[in-house]
């Protein structure tokens, strides 16, 4: 090996001991789209995967103003408290083009960017959602092997972003804001079905009566969809992250929820899911990509898109022609 190689055992045996600059520099070679870099990463991910999956996985939605960051601020300095080792993730497609508040900052959870036993990622800032959820996916990874036994995955409700996040997850935590009574018509009913637990957040003070009632809405809204699971039932709790109040009960439902489904066998099930799903969109994006890049392609690409545009050419007999150029037989 030439002396620029990266040492793959050193790096994982430093960061399989905790180590915060071996994990940062794990997490730059997973996000870089250098093909060395990539083919490296997998290598480290190989390598590490007997340590990962010890984490208790939870990903977090609300609109921007819920106050997403202000509960992962406080809860998860009561978690470090407790003794836990908590690492906060995002997944924000957009956050190459927005400017304004992006996920996962650090000056956004003032406590928590401070704190030893805490890791606050951005999130990755390039490509498509699918690209920017499989290094998310594989940063958890890394931060399981490096010790963290709670991972938080933040995101917004923009496009297919919380299915995506849900779908890398334990748990996923709807947070809501307080008197939505007259918004429960705008909330998209998507959420609620991949919902493991509402949480009405500004519930201190004045807001206590509001959030309550909201809580009252959620759980009828909750009520008439079809169960997922014979073994948990979405609750709906209301909280505030501001004042650390219900952030325990919050996080009781969780641990609840991990203890419940695991006994029944579903979270691994689950799990198997989602590393299955995630390897058929790795292989989706891959096969794009080559289809794409393939030269023939290319240079046929445009003029084929155009003529199927303008009603000269049947969708169907593009692809037919796009396929044979790049190899495939019918
Ligand atoms: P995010 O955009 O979802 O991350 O929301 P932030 O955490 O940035 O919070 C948005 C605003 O709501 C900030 O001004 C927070 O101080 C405020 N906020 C967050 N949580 C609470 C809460 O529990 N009670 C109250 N009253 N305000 C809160």
């Amino acid at each position: 090996a030439s002396r620029r190689d990266i040492d793959i055992e050193a790096l994982a045996e430093k960061l399989r001991q905790g180590d915060r600059a071996s994990l940062a520099r794990a997490i730059t070679l997973v996000e870089s789209r250098k093909e060395a870099h990539r083919a490296k990463a997998r290598e480290l991910l190989q390598l590490l995967l007997p340590e990962t999956g010890n984490a208790l996985r939870v990903g977090i939605t609300g609109v921007p103003g819920v106050g997403k960051s202000t509960t992962i601020d406080t809860l998860g300095s009561n978690l470090t408290a407790a003794g836990h080792k908590i690492a906060v993730l995002a997944v924000d497609p957009s956050s190459t083009r927005t400017g304004g508040s992006i996920l996962g900052d650090k000056t956004r959870m003032a406590r928590l960017s401070v704190d030893e036993n805490a890791f606050i990622r951005p999130s990755p800032s390039s490509g498509t959602l699918g690209g920017v959820a499989s290094k998310t996916r594989e940063t958890m990874l890394l931060c399981e092997a490096a010790g963290f036994d709670v991972i938080l995955v933040e995101t917004v409700g923009i496009g297919q972003s919380e299915t995506t996040v849900a779908d890398m997850v334990d748990f996923f935590l709807v947070l809501m804001l307080p008197g939505a009574g007259d918004e429960l018509q705008g909330i998209k009913k998507g959420v609620l079905e991949i919902a493991d637990m509402i949480a009405v957040n500004k519930a201190e003070g004045e807001g206590e009566i509001r959030a309550r009632s909201a809580a009252a809405d959620y759980r009828g809204a909750l009520h008439i969809l079809a169960p997922r699971s014979p073994t948990w039932s979405p609750p709906v709790i209301t909280v505030s992250g501001l004042a650390n109040q219900g952030l325990d009960e919050l996080w009781e439902k969780i641990e609840l929820y991990r203890d419940k489904m695991t006994a029944s066998g579903e979270l691994q099930e689950k799990r198997a899911r989602q590393q299955v799903a995630w390897m058929w969109s790795m292989l989706e994006e891959r096969l794009l990509e080559a289809l794409k890049s393939h030269p023939e392609v290319k240079a046929r690409l445009g003029s084929i898109e155009t003529a199927v545009a303008k009603g000269d050419l049947a969708a169907s007999v593009a692809v037919e022609e796009l396929s044979a150029l790049f190899g495939l037989k019918t």
